[in-house]
């Protein structure tokens, strides 16, 4: 496996790449790689295509007073997990290289952005959809694979590529959990023992709307109750927010007429967790 660190390589690495005409995809993360992060990996390799795997801890998708500073970094652990995965590249840029001096674009998608984790996370979808638009610039690959944990980003960068007609096939790959249900997440390591233990609940609250699912067509005030009373009030855990949405338009749903995803955010003290499960009336949990 190739480390490449110069975006201006990078470019050249992945246009040899494309040429074998395999196809070429793009996993972009931020590191301190995990389960959740290599089966994104697995995707992507699957048809013989050739695989870059970006880890840059993007600053500007970090609000002021957010975990920029803190965030587990380990670039050589990271290499050694993606080189045993198969993966052809890691693409590890520093700040310089991906904001030189003058940059000044913005991507910015406001429908999506003032719902969820928005409102909470000021300028972090904006952030997110212009990192992975210079990111997608640089290698132009062929598709690019995203994690479901993350559903609101998912469909930021759907949306995104579609009205800008950048041509990219956008593969979601499943939420990968640890055996008790908490989702796989580079933020779990900030969890003390307490609240590690007090953490599946929130797997849990999101099993019993999904048990309220199976049995009709709930409101998102039905599915708010039942995901609350898995949490319970003034414990180790505190609801941010747990809305029902469009799974595409982040549009607000008030009942569960038709697929909607059900997303939550929990603070565990001062760490932030979220979690999802799209939703099918008279189904249950499935993906879409
Ligand atoms: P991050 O490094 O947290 O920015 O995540 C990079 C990519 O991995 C994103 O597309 C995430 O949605 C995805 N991802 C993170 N955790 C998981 C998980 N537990 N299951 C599936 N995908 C994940």
């Amino acid at each position: 496996m190739k480390i490449v660190k110069n975006p201006e390589e990078m470019t050249r690495v992945a246009s040899d790449l494309r040429a074998g005409g395999c196809g070429l995809a793009l996993v972009p993360t931020m590191g301190a790689l995990h389960q959740g992060h290599l089966s994104l990996v697995g995707l992507a390799l699957e048809g013989g295509r050739r695989t870059v795997v970006s880890v840059f801890v993007n600053p500007t998708q970090f609000g002021p007073g957010e975990d920029f500073a803190r965030y587990p970094r380990d670039l050589e652990k990271d290499a050694a997990l993606l080189e045993k995965e198969g993966a052809d590249v890691l693409f590890a840029p520093d700040a310089q290289g991906i904001y030189p001096e003058g940059f000044s674009t913005r991507i910015s998608l406001p429908s999506f952005e003032n719902v969820l984790c928005g409102p909470f996370r000021p300028g972090h979808f904006g952030g997110v959809a212009t990192v992975c638009c210079v990111l997608f610039g640089i290698v132009r690959p062929d598709v690019a694979v995203f994690g479901r944990k993350d559903a609101q980003q998912l469909a930021v960068i759907r949306r995104m590529v579609a009205d800008l007609r950048l041509g990219i096939g956008i593969v979601a790959a499943p939420i990968v959990r640890e055996p008790d249900g908490l989702a796989m997440s580079s933020r779990n390591a900030y969890l003390t023992p307490d609240q590690r233990k007090e953490a599946p609940a929130i797997f849990r609250g999101i099993s019993a709307a999904a048990a309220l699912a199976r049995l009709g067509a709930p409101s998102a005030v039905e599915l708010r109750a039942a995901f609350e009373d898995e949490i319970g009030p003034g414990g180790i855990l505190s609801i941010q927010y747990a809305d029902l949405v469009d799974p595409s338009t982040m549009v607000p749903m008030d009942r569960l007429d038709r697929d909607g995803l059900f997303a939550v955010a929990v603070h565990a003290g001062k760490t932030r967790l979220i979690d999802n499960a799209v939703l099918r009336p008279g189904v249950g949990a499935v993906e879409v």
